[in-house]
């Protein structure tokens, strides 16, 4: 397995006889590929995950098949692993160039977003989320269309195939099954390769960084809930080597899943300790987790997140019993009194 490649472009890799690693480059800043494993077969090319939708994705899709020995009108599947656009925005455009099938898990399928959607109507849903949260009317001004595009986003390709847990992909000479791992997405899968013992985990579990949860509506009722139990059951798979959609491949899957467990915990901790004073909103709770940097120096934009990732710890912590929320304009979480609150 390599080391993490630092600021080296990943190359097109042969990892076993059959299987391919393609770097697809993304236009966001951060990540700067996504990875697409190509599985060869007597009948053409079938592939995990596709990239961004852009001339530049494809490009990098058409030389990692090239390399292979496919053109793109050889591809016969493209599975992304989950429906956010950095896996599933290219697989549109790749099943037009070919005629290939399109799979996904039916929970992503049924909140992915066809029609085109508008930088405004965007912006009108994440705002209305984070005045619910307790956002004060000053910090909505600053959280506003920045880092919002100017054209409508044009909408995704449905799928072909709806592809539920357990389930053996149609790829001849492969066994290749699906592994439901909601909590990322509604309908993530990893998918698991017995022979060489392999895990392809998309975003459930990367080398170093912790995957976003995200919160409310299309996300499910307790989403950081099924991540937790969705990283237990990968672990239990004992996978030799990782595989990821982002990053650098890895073994010792049970030490990075124990690793993000115990981000979890501590994130858990500081939500408590936030509560102890006394009820706060999700947006007073989430100012008073630690973040990569201050509080008032986080951008409107990663505050967003920073207080959906407060409010998916808050409703998992509800389940759990440790919390509850009183309705009100905003609502307000309390420890519950068997929690010490
Ligand atoms: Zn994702
Ligand atoms: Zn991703």
């Amino acid at each position: 397995m390599p080391r993490p490649a630092g600021s080296l472009r990943p190359e097109v890799e042969r990892l076993r006889p059959g299987l391919w690693s393609i770097p697809v480059p993304l236009p966001t800043a951060g990540l700067t590929h996504v990875f697409m494993y190509l599985f060869e077969t007597d009948h053409g090319a079938y592939v995990i995950d596709s990239g961004w939708d852009t001339d530049e994705a494809f490009a990098a899709v058409e030389r990692g098949l090239a390399a292979a020995g496919y053109a793109v009108t050889d591809l016969r599947g493209i599975i992304p692993t989950h429906m956010h656009p950095d896996h599933y925005g290219l697989a549109g455009r790749l099943r037009e160039a070919s005629g290939a099938w399109i799979g996904l898990h039916p929970a992503d399928a049924a909140v992915l977003r066809v029609e085109p959607l508008h930088p405004a109507d965007l912006l009108r849903t994440l705002n209305e989320a984070m005045l619910r949260a307790g956002a004060p009317p000053e910090a909505m001004r600053e959280v506003t269309a920045q880092h919002l595009p100017r054209d409508p986003l044009p909408g995704f390709a449905r799928p072909d195939i709806l592809i539920e847990d357990g389930d053996r992909l149609d790829i001849p000479g492969w066994d290749l099954r699906a592994v439901w791992t909601p909590g990322h997405s509604p309908g993530h899968l990893c998918f698991w390769e017995p022979v060489n013992r392999l895990l392809l985990s998309g975003d459930h579990v990367l080398p170093r960084i912790t995957p976003n949860i995200p919160f409310g509506g299309e996300a499910g009722d307790d989403p950081l809930g099924d991540y937790l139990r969705s990283l237990d059951k990968v672990d239990a798979l004992s996978a030799t080597a990782t595989l990821p959609a982002h990053e650098y491949r890895f073994d010792g899957l049970s030490e990075r899943v124990e690793q993000l467990r115990r981000h979890h915990e501590q994130r858990f901790a500081e939500v408590r300790a936030a509560l102890a004073g006394g009820p706060a909103t999700g947006w007073e709770v989430a100012s008073q987790m630690r973040w990569s940097r201050p509080w008032d120096e986080i951008e409107g934009f990663v505050r967003r997140s920073a207080v959906s990732e407060a409010l998916a710890h808050l409703r998992a912590l509800e389940r759990r019993g440790v919390v509850h929320e009183r309705p009100g304009e905003p609502p307000t979480w309390w420890l519950t009194a068997s929690a010490g609150g």
